[in-house]
């Protein structure tokens, strides 16, 4: 991270019984996703009943947190610190709705590279961010 990028403290993120393994596995720098044992389909946001099939055979794999900028937006209007929101698709397959971290706002382009990050919250919860290769 250069100098110039802004750091940026999240609110803490609502956890739940469905994304609690999620949350804990990022304290640990590690993107956990669920993977439906059924239809063989990885999902995300956290469900207990898998989203294509609607089985609950799933369970819990981590991703290599690679992937790349499917779309996104710079928000610049109306907030106090401009930043750069993004969905990535993971190698995995699925799309993750996130922040993008760069001061190279320029090189920011559909299709780029990216991997997983974690900033911390205001209490102290790694939350995933994504950053280019
Ligand atoms: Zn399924």
């Amino acid at each position: 991270m250069s100098a110039s990028t802004p750091v940026w403290v999240f609110q803490d993120p609502l956890q739940n019984p469905e994304n609690q393994f999620f949350w804990t596995q990022a304290q640990a720098r590690k993107l956990a996703l669920k993977h439906c044992l059924s239809c063989d389909a990885p999902h995300h946001y956290p469900r207990s009943y898998c989203p294509h099939c609607g089985s609950d055979q799933t369970e819990w794999r981590v991703s290599k947190g690679l992937g790349e900028v499917y779309s996104f937006t710079r928000m610049v209007r109306g907030v106090e610190q401009p930043f750069l929101m993004a969905y990535v698709r993971l190698d995995e397959g699925v799309e993750l709705l996130t922040h993008l971290q760069t001061s190279d706002w320029p090189a920011v382009a559909i299709g780029m590279r990216v991997k997983v990050d974690f900033l911390v919250s205001a209490s102290g919860q790694n939350v995933p961010i994504f950053i280019p290769l």
